[in-house]
């Protein structure tokens, strides 16, 4: 079992956590001993899913529905994970949405929603936790980017804009709270299994990936769980690619 160096059960918060990357996610920290808090927007079915699992696999969890795009809705959120906890010293911010097209059809609603979601959603999440990891002198922060934030995908401005936005978010906190034994990283997958990259043609991807295949939500949740860990305490600040080498 988890603990930490006062002897509790530590708490994780993972937002998105009902599907996909999020879910895999979610399972590895209640399997390793963490309380997982599994955020979700809309599908309470699915989030119900991967909680039933967790809970017959032995770990423990609980269901905590907001949008994190909602500010207040987002700190009421940790507000009421502090107050039944004392405290989260796991934050995976996971939750993203892509509605790509070409920028020169893309409506400002979708360059809103996909920046709310993928990278506001960062600052409302996010502070008041870290105020609590200050208050205790701990605490790991994983920020689930992507590729594109990186090197950049046509088709997906908006998308590529708010995950190089949180990468940028990623290296500036990690820098703000290093000295506090807080570590703040960026995970960026490549092209991963998930309801996420349904209707995108994957042939010609495939082809362009070096490892030949698609990557798999369990693949980007080990390396999360690992900088989870005690071990990864300097580990700050980094973008860990997931991606079959595409690059
Ligand atoms: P997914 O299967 O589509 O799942 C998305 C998750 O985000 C769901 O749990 C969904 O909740 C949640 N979500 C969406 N909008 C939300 C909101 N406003 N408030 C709270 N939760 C919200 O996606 P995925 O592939 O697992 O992606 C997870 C993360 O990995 C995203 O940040 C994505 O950008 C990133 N990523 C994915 C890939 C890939 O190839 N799949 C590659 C690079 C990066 P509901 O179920 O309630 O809707």
């Amino acid at each position: 079992m988890t603990t930490t160096s006062a002897d509790t059960i530590e708490t994780a918060l993972v937002t998105g956590a009902s599907r996909g990357i999020g879910r895999a996610i979610s399972k590895d920290l209640a399997g390793s001993g963490r309380f997982v808090y599994l955020n979700y927007h809309s599908n309470k079915e699915a989030a119900q899913q991967t909680l039933d699992h967790i809970k017959e696999q032995g770990g423990n969890g609980a269901l905590i529905q907001f949008d994190v795009t909602d500010r207040q809705a987002a700190e009421d959120a940790v507000k009421k994970i502090i107050s039944e906890k004392g405290t989260i010293e796991i934050l995976v911010n996971n939750a993203g949405i892509r509605e790509d097209r070409l920028m020169v059809r893309m409506k400002e609603e979708n360059w809103q929603r996909v920046l709310d979601t993928n990278l506001s959603s960062f600052f409302n999440v996010s502070r008041l936790v870290v105020k609590n990891m200050l208050s205790r002198q701990y605490g790991r922060i994983i920020n689930i980017a992507s590729a594109s934030g990186q090197v950049g995908q046509a088709g997906q401005v908006n998308y590529s804009a708010s995950k190089a936005g949180l990468i940028g978010a990623t290296m500036a906190l990690a820098k703000e709270i290093a000295k506090r034994n807080i570590t703040v990283n960026a995970v960026s997958p490549g092209f991963i299994e998930t309801e996420m990259v349904e209707g995108i043609s994957l042939e010609k991807i495939t082809q362009a990936i070096p490892a030949g295949r698609l990557g798999k939500p369990e693949e980007v949740a080990a390396t999360v769980l690992f900088l989870c860990s005690r071990q990864a305490a300097y580990i700050t600040g980094q973008v860990i690619g997931i991606n079959g080498g595409i690059c």
